[in-house]
């Protein structure tokens, strides 16, 4: 039991490190995708900032239009409450009024009979009973002046010409009554037994209450608040600017949208001081009065544009540095990757020609051995070494040698072209190629072509007159899967007996031995005519 969890714990182990190693392989493969993971990683952590950001913005907006709502609604029930008080009063004054006994009694009983249950609230200019000929009939107040003539004024004329008018909000009027105060009047009809105009129930406000409800209200730097008329006429406002109390604003762009429903939201740029305001608003039921509240997108997002902006300098700082920090880590991977990769053909390599170096050759000949034998397909390698090469050492100088050693690797380079040849320096002035899947033929055909093309293209240059160089070139062919004694460093070496053969039968030309029972060649040999 014991022992199955140790086990499983080391294979765990052993999953994990693979797991590990294939990563590192495949980003030290691919270095850019340590720039690219950093890249994509800074944009998501930006995108994810950048929403959270969006969504702040979204409740900012959201909570200062729920608080808009809340006090529109507060303002909006003072002023309901009020309106249905005032509406109580002038409805009692209306029905003492018709009682022709109010009328016989005296003075002081008679206000009393009219004006007993008028309200005594704070901005209320009176309450008034006026006749049929627009005369004051009774005052609430004896400070009054009761000699004015009131049958021009619209609440008036009104209540005289549609018995039905019910309860009537005036426009705002400078006051005869009260010395010019700025007010607005609610009436209501007095019919005589007959049904005939007797006159208006008549109670005044001061103006200033709507301002008063608005006083206490906090509506930022740039906010404003306004209760008027459904029809656009300013009762209040806050702050108070250029426009005049009682004007209209039906015109306005930042009204319109009020006119459509009995409460809402919206925001609108104002046309005076082009401020962008959330306006939210609500029509005070049973009145045609309505308030709205806008407070400015700049003074709500204040608090929100700091953050945002301290949240956005920072991811884009640390997005910044990660993203650099990501890519110099590739570039790093991607110099060592190319250090190692030089490092890798300078050990495989031979500086002289470019070919590749002992080395290569022993690692190639060893795995194009198994492979063969593996496939069962022959291998072939030739052996080439240059003819009398001393001697061109000794007249032309080591520095033609040299250049002449180049010119014959590029010779042989150029015909041993296949992707799975490999041609390489053995040592000094000798050569080896091998040729995966060659018969013996096709390598002797190899090693002639090599031999021709060296004879008639390189030439050692220097004081002396220019001379032709030559190759000899031993072949041998082996089927591995046949050869069960042999590797591929014996078949080097059977390549290299014939070289000697070569070599003993007079230079310039290829020597070729049977090594399998697949070999055509055996005994097959060619010489140049130069020698
Ligand atoms: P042969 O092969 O035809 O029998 O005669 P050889 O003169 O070519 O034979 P040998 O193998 O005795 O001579 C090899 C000479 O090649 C020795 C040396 O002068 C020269 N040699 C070996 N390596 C280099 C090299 O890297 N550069 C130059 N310039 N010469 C080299
Ligand atoms: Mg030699
Ligand atoms: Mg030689």
């Amino acid at each position: 039991m014991a022992q199955h969890g140790l086990s499983l714990r080391h294979r765990l182990r052993l999953t994990l490190h693979a797991v590990r190693a294939g990563m590192t392989r495949f980003v030290g493969n691919r270095p850019w995708v340590a720039g690219v993971a950093g890249t994509l990683v800074a944009l998501a952590m930006s995108i994810l900032t950048a929403v959270e950001v969006g969504e702040g913005r979204r409740e900012m907006l959201e909570h200062a239009r729920q608080t808009s709502q809340n006090l529109v609604s507060i303002i909006s029930a003072d002023l309901a409450r009020n309106v249905e008080i005032y509406s109580l009063s002038l409805q009692s004054m209306v029905d003492a009024a018709r009682n022709p006994d109010t009328w016989t009694l005296p003075v002081p009983a008679r206000q009393a009979m009219l004006f007993d249950r008028a309200t005594t609230a704070a901005f209320l200019g009176g309450a008034y009973v006026v006749g049929p000929d627009g005369e004051v009939a009774a005052a609430q107040y004896d400070d009054a002046n009761t000699t004015v003539h009131l049958d021009d004024r619209e609440y008036f004329q009104v209540q005289q010409r549609n018995p039905a008018a019910g309860l009537y909000f005036s426009h705002p009027f400078m006051s005869r009554l009260r010395g010019g105060k700025p007010s607005i009047a609610l009436t209501r009809r007095i019919d005589d037994a007959q049904g005939n105009f007797a006159g208006i129930a008549l109670v005044a406000i001061r103006i200033e209450y709507f301002q008063h409800l608005l006083d206490s209200i906090d509506t930022g730097e740039q906010g404003s608040v306004f209760i008027g008329m459904a029809d656009g006429t300013l009762l209040a406002h806050k702050p108070v600017d250029g426009r005049d109390i009682g004007g209209s604003v039906a015109k306005s762009p930042t009204f319109l949208p009020m006119t459509a429903h009995d409460s809402g939201s919206y925001v609108s740029v104002s046309p005076v001081d082009g401020v962008r305001r959330i306006f939210t608003y609500a029509h005070v039921p049973g009145t045609p009065l309505i308030v709205a509240i806008a407070p400015a997108v700049d003074d709500v997002l204040a608090p929100w544009q700091r953050r945002s902006h301290v949240a956005a300098a920072l991811t884009i700082a640390f997005g910044a540095v990660f993203v650099v920090v990501s890519w110099l880590l590739a570039f790093a991977l991607r110099d060592k990757q190319r250090a190692q990769a030089a490092l890798l053909r300078l050990a495989s390599t031979d500086p002289l020609t470019g070919l590749s170096n002992r080395r290569m050759l022993d690692k190639r000949l060893d795995d194009e051995w198994k492979r063969a034998r593996r496939d069962n397909r022959p291998l072939s390698v030739l052996f080439i070494d240059i003819d009398h090469f001393k001697r061109f050492n000794d007249t032309y100088g080591h520095e033609s040698g040299d250049e002449v050693l180049v010119a014959v690797a590029d010779c042989i380079a150029s015909v041993a072209r296949r992707s799975v040849d490999l041609v390489a320096r053995y040592g000094g002035e000798e050569f080896a190629v091998v040729l995966p899947d060659t018969t013996a033929q096709g390598a002797f055909a190899v090693a002639e072509q090599i031999r021709r093309k060296v004879e008639s293209r390189v030439i050692v240059r220097g004081h002396e007159a220019p001379q032709a160089v030559t190759v000899s070139v031993g072949c041998a062919t082996a089927r591995p899967s046949a050869a069960d004694f042999a590797n591929g460093l014996a078949l080097l070496a059977a390549a290299d007996a014939q070289l000697y053969v070569a070599k003993n039968e007079g230079r310039n030309r290829t020597r070729s031995a049977q090594w399998d029972e697949y070999s055509t060649a055996q005994g097959a040999s060619s010489t140049g005519a130069a020698l």
